[in-house]
């Protein structure tokens, strides 16, 4: 069945290729098999998002426990994120994508990128009305409800435990749900990528396909040395079943560019194909489709280099540390849903005080750049899922 789906994969991204190619910008006809894919897994997100948080909150059980869980899991998140940064810096110094970038600058798509700054990025973390973030689907505003919601029944205890059971079944019968809609996976693939396929022609690629590459091995070398070496180094589990296993969520990932939308892919991927235990998974697993975007940090840093170098502006060692530093920052602040770090990139930019229109530049072919970078947010979550919970099964039984 697993070995199954990873064929099935295969086959949809090979089909869509083609479909893409034959039928050109009418692939679009395949568009709402994709779209309901998406509307399938979108419907689940925010209860699953509340249920399992709160499931991975009380099943630590005590606060102590919390904050160990919670310390490992951010540490994770920030050392590969500084790794990410730096990967994608030394990709744009190397490959140099705007020296000579034959690129003009789509004025249209300037201005409207505007965001809060990062101290009221992170003050929005905190739900005036935790009710409306959950309509709105502010997802950080909905862990940060889950958060105090877990520590407040671990605090009440007993009175509290039909609350703790309401979720353990609630968090179950979402994953349940999860499962009927993973069969859909290869057909929502398929759905998503033909169409665009056939919407990007070689003259909106070309001129950026240095910018593409410098991207796609950053990607992959993020991936592989550090994902791989992490669950090798300390989980011992080998870095080829670690890929294998997570492949469906990384696939869905590449072709939905949302790690939130993904997230239920994730977190079956991450229980059944990888044996991390449903308590590290439902903690460790939304904070990342949430805060833990190591694609989006490399993305940044190739970025920001790209425009630079499209208007010939050369960065201090300072100014490169407050991209490193900004861009960690901005990584956090953004949403796991398309797009999202392109809108976060003019907070970077804006930091070292490069010309905004830069956003235009990137902005032709930002989806296949956002493809990339999704894959590698959500592999990276998985990734810290595995450590983790094999550092707390170690804790808790040092023989095995
Ligand atoms: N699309 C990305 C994600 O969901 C976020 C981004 O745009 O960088 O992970």
């Amino acid at each position: 069945m697993k070995k199954n789906i990873i064929w099935q994969i295969v086959a949809a991204f090979i089909l869509a290729i083609i479909v893409g190619l034959i039928f050109g910008e009418r692939a679009s006809f395949v568009q709402p098999l994709g779209d309901l894919f998406l509307r399938l897994i979108q419907f689940i997100i925010i209860p699953l998002i509340l249920s399992t948080i709160v499931v991975g909150v009380t099943s630590a059980g005590d606060i102590k426990k919390l904050g160990r869980l919670g310390g490992k899991t951010v540490s994770y998140f920030l050392v590969t994120g500084f790794i990410a940064i730096a990967i994608g810096l030394t990709a744009g110094y190397l490959f140099s994508p705007g020296t000579g970038a034959d690129v003009s600058i789509d004025e249209g798509a300037v201005t409207s990128n505007e965001t809060e700054g990062v101290v009221q990025t992170l003050l929005n973390i905190v739900p005036t009305n935790p009710i409306e973030a959950l309509t709105s689907g502010n997802v950080l505003q909905i862990i940060f409800f889950a958060i105090f919601l877990g520590i407040g029944i671990i605090l009440v205890g007993e009175k509290a435990a039909p609350v703790k059971h309401f979720f353990d079944g609630f968090a179950e019968i979402m994953y349940k749900i999860t499962g009927m809609i993973m069969v859909l996976v290869p057909l929502g693939i398929f759905g998503l990528l033909a169409p665009i396929v056939g919407e990007y022609g070689a003259s909106v690629l070309l001129p950026l396909i240095k910018l593409i590459l410098a991207m796609l091995v950053a990607c992959l070398i993020h991936a592989v040395v550090v994902y791989g070496s992490a669950v090798k180094t300390f989980s011992k589990v080998n870095p080829l079943d670690f890929f294998k296993g997570i492949f469906p969520a990384t696939a869905v990932a590449f072709s939905t560019a949302s790690s939130a939308g993904t997230l239920p892919v994730t977190m079956k991927n991450t229980q059944e194909s990888l044996g991390v235990s449903k308590e590290t998974s439902s903690f460790v697993l939304p904070l990342g489709a949430t805060i833990n975007m190591d694609g989006t940090a490399i993305y940044q840093g190739v970025a920001v280099l790209f425009i630079a170098q499209y208007f010939s502006v050369e960065l201090s060692f300072a100014q490169i540390m407050t991209v490193a530093l900004v861009a960690t920052l901005a990584s956090i602040g953004t949403a796991g849903v398309p797009g999202a770090g392109l809108i976060m990139l003019t907070m970077v930019l804006a930091a070292v005080n490069l010309p905004l229109e830069g956003i235009a530049l990137v902005a032709s072919i930002d989806r296949i750049l956002d493809m990339m970078r999704t894959a590698v947010n959500v592999t990276g979550d998985a990734s810290a899922s595995v450590v983790v919970d094999s550092s707390e099964k170690n804790r808790d039984s040092p023989a095995a």
